[in-house]
């Protein structure tokens, strides 16, 4: 808008500069014809007598003195015949009254009279140079005139675009400056600095920022539901890896550990046991004729048996030690912390508690039973002993119950004794024989 309001400007300075210098131009003409008329007037009644006399002397005296001023060129008379009596200043015979030179002259003829009677012609060159000079002059002056002009309009306009465009958009750039948070969104509205261009662009800018603040809040609140859904899902993950996890390690008639985890505890134990020398034993407790129990009473009861039998065991045991099933009717006990004669105690105590409880109080006299148990201690051993080697001694020692009679507990040890003291029983009586 401004860069029109110059542009306008300076062409009407332009044609008010054009105009002046014409008019300049036709008040020097009109003064020029006005003072050509009048002294050619002058001088052709001054030369009329000189004309009639032939007094070609005086006639050329005059036309000397005319053009030796700087505003006649040139200066002719003629008779009446048209013969030339006197000539004076440049002009080339050709073309009779123009002037040799370049320079343009405005050319003045008048008559001269005697008594109305027309007895010569005057004619004088008057000079346009001085006007060309006045009318560069005045060029000269409009053109400094204007130049003067177009830098204060220059000027102006700075002045002008400075405090139009730099000032509102300095607010604008400050005010956003101060009021962008982390995020980098806007959090007030800019205010309207004016009613103009920049007033547009600060509303414009307002509802850009507030569809942003919008968009925003959406994202926001998208990215924060997902997170959620993520963090149940995730929490949902977790539950199921732990059921899964306590699954597979669960038998799930009993709820006790299955023999895949006793296997890993057995592991885990007896290692550290080696390590520091801990006392940790085992006991393998099987039902006696578990099978007649089937037979006579049916799978079902068989089940409830299995159930029972799960919570005396859990019962007489400490938290420390881990119950599993490791088969049908077969439980074993790890006992942490447990040597020999805890062991023992302890399987004591649940033969007595198993073999007093009744499994099912309505079928026959209460469904007694009896178990047969086998114990083994790591510590007992001087070297390091593997799991294996202790699973194959607990089983050799419940065996050794199961066969001397059920309902009974044997530790591993003992059975080492009682086979020794055998060989050794042997040994004395062979030689007894011998005596
Ligand atoms: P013993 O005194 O020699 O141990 O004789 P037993 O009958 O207890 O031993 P046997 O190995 O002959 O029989 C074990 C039975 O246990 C056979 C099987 O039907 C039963 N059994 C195994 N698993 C389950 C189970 O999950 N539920 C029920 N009800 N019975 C089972
Ligand atoms: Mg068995
Ligand atoms: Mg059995």
């Amino acid at each position: 808008m401004l860069l029109v309001l110059l542009t306008v400007l300076l062409t009407a300075l332009s044609m008010s500069s054009w105009l002046a210098l014409r008019e300049e131009e036709a008040s020097l003409l009109k003064e020029i014809n006005q003072r050509g008329a009048y002294i050619g007037r002058f001088v052709a009644k001054s030369m009329a007598f000189s004309v009639v006399g032939y007094d070609y002397h005086t006639i050329q005296l005059l036309l000397d003195e005319l053009t030796s001023s700087d505003e006649i060129n040139y200066a002719r008379v003629t008779n009446a015949k048209g013969n030339i009596m006197g000539e004076s200043g440049s002009a080339t015979r050709d073309t009779d009254i123009r002037p040799a030179s370049d320079e343009d002259l405005i050319m003045f003829t008048n008559d001269i009279h005697i008594d109305n009677e027309t007895v010569g012609i005057l004619y004088l060159g008057f000079s346009t140079k001085h006007i060309v000079s006045r009318l560069e002059t005045q060029k000269f002056t409009l053109l400094k005139r204007e130049a003067l002009i177009i830098l204060l309009i220059a000027l102006g306009e700075f002045l002008a675009l400075s405090y139009i465009i730099v000032r509102p958009v300095d607010k604008i750039i400050d005010f956003l400056r101060r009021n962008v948070n982390d995020e980098g969104l806007l959090v007030s509205k800019i205010p309207m600095v004016s009613n103009d261009e920049f007033g547009q662009l600060a509303q414009q800018f307002n509802t850009l920022s507030n569809q942003l603040n919008e968009a925003n809040k959406k994202l926001h609140s998208k990215i924060e539901s997902a997170d959620r859904q993520l963090l149940e899902t995730n929490q949902q993950l977790k539950r199921l890896n732990e059921e899964f996890r306590v699954l597979s390690i669960t038998d799930p008639l009993t709820g006790l550990f299955n023999r895949r985890h006793f296997d890993e505890l057995m592991k885990t134990e007896i290692e550290l046991s080696n390590r520091h020398g801990n006392s940790d034993s085992i006991l393998l407790i099987d039902i006696d004729f578990f099978k007649a129990i089937n037979d006579t009473y049916g799978h079902c009861t068989g089940d409830v048996v299995l159930k029972n039998m799960t919570t005396i065991l859990q019962k007489n045991l400490r938290h420390t030690d881990a119950v599993c099933r490791i088969g049908g009717e077969e439980f074993a006990v790890l006992c942490k912390r447990a040597d020999k004669k805890c062991a023992m105690k302890i399987a004591e105590k649940l033969r007595i508690a198993i073999e007093t409880t009744p499994m099912i109080p309505e079928i026959d006299g209460g469904l007694m039973i009896t178990v047969s148990i086998g114990v083994a201690s790591a510590s007992y051993h001087t070297k390091s002993i593997t799991p294996k080697q202790l699973y194959k001694d607990v089983d050799t020692a419940m065996y050794h119950s199961k066969n001397n009679g059920r309902n009974r507990v044997t530790h591993i040890t003992d059975l080492h004794q009682e086979s020794t003291e055998s060989i050794e029983n042997k040994n004395s009586k062979g030689q007894n024989h011998e005596n």
